[in-house]
Formats: structure tokens, sequence, C-alpha cells
């Protein structure tokens, strides 16, 4: 039976990793058939603390990885399917068809970002068109940029990136947004920000870097000349696989921890003990943007994976 298994490698399961392998846990990752999350589509990372120089995010989990390996993390390259408790164990069934049994699991599955699915945005992505403003707003000094979206990531981004560029233009499908009151008033006064309602992106203008959109509106083709466009049109976390398993997700799939029921989703769910990083599920522990819509960032993912590690190696010592 294993001590811990780790199910996801992005930032935060290979943080894990390595935390988990120091304390002698022996973790065993799960790495997923297509691992290293998020950071595997981005093409410079420039803040992550510590490595001052722009790095790839591929290189970046790369070093991750080998840091965990470094310490003995073992990695498997299979997806999980199941997750099932007993009394006294859960255990894990993989798309191998393998079983794993272990005392202890920390999920950190992530989430997806979600596309407009056109061809021309995908062939341009990491060279104008992102999914994160805090991540890239930099490279759009003195640039004119548009957001997609009408909810609270889309008002969010619009506002961070008035730091940087010189316009930004919100462009929404709907006539009216669906973020917070107050977030939508702070867009309404911001000089810098311009709105497009009942507007969809028909395709992103450019070969080898963004110079535009055509954009379609009431069924009116026109083009708006730009630099960046930034899609806030909301995430898909990983959690399909915990369907009917007893960890309890909010009506978006994200796993509801002690902690983000406290800060988010005040329901009424009772938990196996007080740990911060646990689910309704005893034994099970959550960490990462599968649990945190609001932060987002590799160092925010990967700090709250060591803190759910710190407490597993005192759930395990108290079990
Ligand atoms: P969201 O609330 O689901 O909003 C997604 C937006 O994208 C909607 O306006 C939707 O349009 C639009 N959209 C979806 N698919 C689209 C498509 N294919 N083409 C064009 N537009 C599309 O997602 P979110 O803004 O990422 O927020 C997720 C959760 O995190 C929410 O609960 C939010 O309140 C929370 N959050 C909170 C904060 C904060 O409080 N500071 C910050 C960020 C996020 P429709 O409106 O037409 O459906």
């Amino acid at each position: 039976m294993e001590n811990i298994v780790i199910i996801g490698s992005g930032p935060a399961g290979l943080s894990a990793g390595v935390y988990a392998s120091r304390a002698m846990l022996n973790p065993l990752i799960i790495e997923g058939i297509s691992s290293g999350g998020q950071l595997m589509l981005t093409s410079e990372v420039e803040n992550y603390p510590g490595i001052d120089n722009p790095i790839l995010g591929p290189k970046l989990i790369e070093q991750f990885r080998n840091h965990a390996l470094k310490f003995g993390s073992r990695l498997m390259n299979v997806n999980v399917e199941k997750l099932e408790k007993t009394d006294s164990k859960i255990i894990l069934i993989c798309s191998d068809g393998s079983k794993i049994e272990t005392k202890s699991v920390l999920i950190t599955t992530g989430a997806d970002a979600k596309w407009l699915g056109l061809e021309s945005e995908q062939r341009l992505r990491g060279k104008g068109v992102s999914a994160c403003a805090t991540c890239d707003g930099f490279f759009f000094k003195d640039k004119r940029v548009a957001v997609v979206g009408g909810g609270d990531s889309a008002m969010e981004e619009a506002l961070y990136l008035t730091k940087f560029a010189s316009e930004v233009t919100i462009i929404h499908r709907r006539e009216s947004f669906r973020a917070s009151k107050i977030m939508q008033e702070r867009v309404m006064n911001n000089s810098k920000i311009k709105v497009l309602f009942n507007t969809e992106v028909k395709e992103v203008l450019g070969t080898e870097k963004v110079e535009g959109l055509l954009l379609l509106n009431n069924g009116v083709e026109s083009k708006l000349e730009l630099e960046g466009l930034f899609i806030a049109i909301g995430h898909i976390p990983s959690t399909k696989f915990l369907e009917n398993s007893g960890v309890k997700l909010d009506e978006k799939g994200y796993i509801i921890t002690r902690e983000s029921n406290l800060l988010f989703h005040n329901l009424d769910i009772s938990f196996p003990n007080n740990y911060r990083y646990s689910t309704s599920l005893e034994g099970v522990f959550a960490a990462g943007d599968c649990v945190d819509f609001e932060f987002r960032q590799a160092v925010t993912a990967a700090g709250m994976a060591v803190g759910a590690v710190l407490e597993i190696e005192k759930f395990l010592i108290n079990r």
C-alpha cells in the first residue's frame, strides 16, 4: 500500500513530489498521459520566483520534474479514471487497468482554459493570444489588446491589462455581462476600457503574430486592429474522474476543500478533519487550480500543494 499518491504533474503535483519525497513518504506521482499541465502550452515564464531569466514553460516543468525525481519521487504515466474509498484505504483505478491502493491522495489535476475554438486562435497562441493576463500582460506595454468574455475573469483581466496596454477592448457575445456588479462598475468607469456587446470573434488576423480581429456584430463584419488577444471565457477543472467518488465538487467541477468552502462556497458540507486542504473524503486532499479558480498561478498552486503535503504528513502520523 502506498503512503501518498499525487495525481497530476503540473507545478502543484511536482512541488508536492519534492516535499513528500524529502519527508521520506516515497510518493508516487501519477503524471497523466499528457503530463505537465498548462505550463506545457506556455511560451515564456518570467514570474516564477527565483527563475530570473525567462524560461519556456515546458523547460520549467522539466526542472520541476527533475527536482521531484532527484529525491526519489516515482512517476507513472497513466490517467486515473476512478477513485474509490473503503474504510481503510483509497483505491485508484487507472487507464492501463491497474489498481493502486494508498493511505492518502493529493489531487493536483489542474484546470484547462476554455478557448474559442478557432484555428487562427490556436496558431497564434504565445504570439499575441493568451489566456492569462497576469502571466503575459507585461509583454503588451503601450499595445492595443482585447479581452473576450463577460464574467468576473474577463473584468479582472481587462482591469489588470490597463496597467500596460494603451487600449483594452472587452468583446462579449451577449448584451450584458454576467460579472459581479462591482467589477462591471470598475470596468465601465475605466477610461482605457471600451466594451463591444453582442460581438463575436470570427477570426484572429495575422500570420507570425496577432495583427487584428475579424468581428461579427449583429450580422455585420468589421476589423479591429490590435496586438494582443486575451481569452477569459472560463476554465474547466480536470475532475471528471471524481464523479460519484464522494469528493464534493462545486457546480463547475472545482474540488471543495475545507478552506475553499470557507472562502468561496459556504456550503453545508461536513469534513472529516480540520485540515485546510482536506476534501470531504477522509485521506483525500486537493490543491492548485482544480480547487482555486481565483489565483491560477504556478507559484500559488505549488505553494498550496506544499501546504497540503505538510498536512498529509500529520494525517499519516495520526492515522
Ligand atoms: P464565467 O463566470 O463562467 O464566465 C465566462 C464568460 O465567458 C461568460 O460571460 C460567457 O458568456 C463567456 N463565454 C463562455 N464561452 C464562450 C464562448 N465560447 N465564446 C464567447 N464567450 C464565451 O467564468 P469566469 O469569469 O472565469 O469566472 C469563473 C468563476 O470564478 C466565477 O464564479 C467567478 O465569479 C469567479 N471569479 C471571481 C473573481 C473575483 O471575484 N475576483 C475573479 C475571477 C473569477 P455568457 O455570459 O454569454 O455565458
